[in-house]
């Protein structure tokens, strides 16, 4: 084990993190009250806000991304929630919305469906709900949500409160919180950025910190209210995982000096050669045409293939590792990223290694 190179990972999250962003992250540790440490949180703001596309501040929650969804519940709805639930993770926030004892109901569609628009618009037209939960990039069945279609949608009323998950797509794609009139925009650490897990960065607009004012019971350690008023002077409610502000640091420094723009089109572009080497092997997608992921792909075991055996030979002989299906489709897809530090060499050498490795299991 010990003298084998790591198993390098292209399932959706954790991915592969690079050598120079974890030297990066081992530096002395600082205070988090002193003026080194709010340095380091100015310097990853505008990036940060210009990514999220936002002029909002926005915060660094020491957690996991479900840390921030399951916060969004509990700072802004008192009445009725929405869910939107096309797949596992979306499926998942109706479910945590109910254990924070709110009343919810879900806009479900078929996993592989996109929400649209237009029910989104009957659905919220028939009940009184204050917020609506949204996955922009539903990592389980590889479907990009139609994001400013549906925002423009929950615009049109003027109570309810958008709040949308772009764990999986946050840095690969635009996001544009404020021209879209976004509520809370978050993310986390070890999709796209291609960092550790343990950091979910996040924004609230100032209607959605108006609302949670008036919001009992927020607790504590993710009080919207604590977070805005630490943010004031770079700084965050309790102790952050500072090692990981170090790593994000070094990653935002990498993607101004790569580009936001180009950021964006290599995502795109390597995508396109995941999608191109499944139909050159005859593997369907998952995702409806029109609806799919710029960060991972979702192929369908359309070919029947021991999924088990592939993803051994996989780890065992090339030392990647590519998802099997995640949820109720588990075993019936299987899903390759394309986030995060990855270059078209990478994803080419893996394409070589995904063909060797259909060649083994007889499957080419
Ligand atoms: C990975 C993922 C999550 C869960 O993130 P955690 O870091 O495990 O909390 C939530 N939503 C989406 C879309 C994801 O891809």
């Amino acid at each position: 084990m010990r003298n084998q190179p790591h198993v390098k990972l292209y399932i959706p999250g954790p991915i592969e993190v690079s050598p120079e962003t974890f030297e990066a992250m081992s530096q002395p540790m600082i205070g988090h009250r002193g003026s080194e440490f709010s340095a380091l949180y100015e310097q990853v703001m505008p990036v940060m806000r210009e990514l999220m596309g936002t002029a909002r501040p926005v915060f660094l929650s020491t957690s996991s991304a479900w840390g921030v969804m399951e916060a969004a519940i509990r700072n802004l709805s008192s009445k009725r929630v929405l869910n939107c639930c096309c797949g596992a993770f979306s499926d998942k926030w109706h479910d945590v919305t109910l254990r924070c004892g709110r009343e919810a109901d879900r806009l479900a569609v078929e996993w592989g469906q996109p929400i649209l628009p237009g029910d989104l618009r009957r659905t919220l037209e028939g009940g009184d709900y204050d917020l609506v939960t949204l996955v922009h990039n539903e990592t389980s069945t590889g479907v990009l949500n139609p994001l400013a279609d549906l925002a423009a949608v929950v615009r049109d009323f003027p109570d309810v409160m958008l709040v949308v998950d772009t764990v999986s797509s946050f840095s690969a794609v635009p996001i544009e919180m404020d021209a879209l009139g976004i509520d809370v925009v978050l993310t986390g650490s070890q999709k796209a950025l291609a960092l550790p897990p343990g950091l979910a960065p996040f924004a609230v607009s100032e209607r959605a910190l108006e609302r949670a004012a008036d919001t009992p019971d927020r607790g504590y350690y993710f009080d919207f209210l604590e977070f805005e008023k630490n943010a004031a002077n770079f700084a965050t409610p309790s102790t952050p995982c500072i090692s990981l502000i170090y790593g994000l640091a070094h990653q935002l420094q990498r993607i101004v000096e790569e580009g936001i723009e180009n950021r964006y089109k290599r995502h795109e572009a390597l995508n396109a050669m995941i999608h191109q080497w499944g139909s050159q092997r005859k593997f369907e997608h998952f995702a409806g045409e029109g609806y799919r992921s710029k960060s991972l792909t979702t192929f369908c075991n359309n070919r029947d293939l021991d999924l088990g055996a592939w993803n051994k030979i996989l780890r065992d002989k090339y030392r990647v590792a590519i998802n099997m299906g995640y949820g109720k489709i588990k075993g019936k897809t299987f899903r390759i990223s394309n986030m995060g530090d990855e270059t078209p060499e990478s994803i080419g050498e893996l394409i070589r290694i995904l063909d060797q490795s259909l060649a083994d299991l007889g499957a080419l």
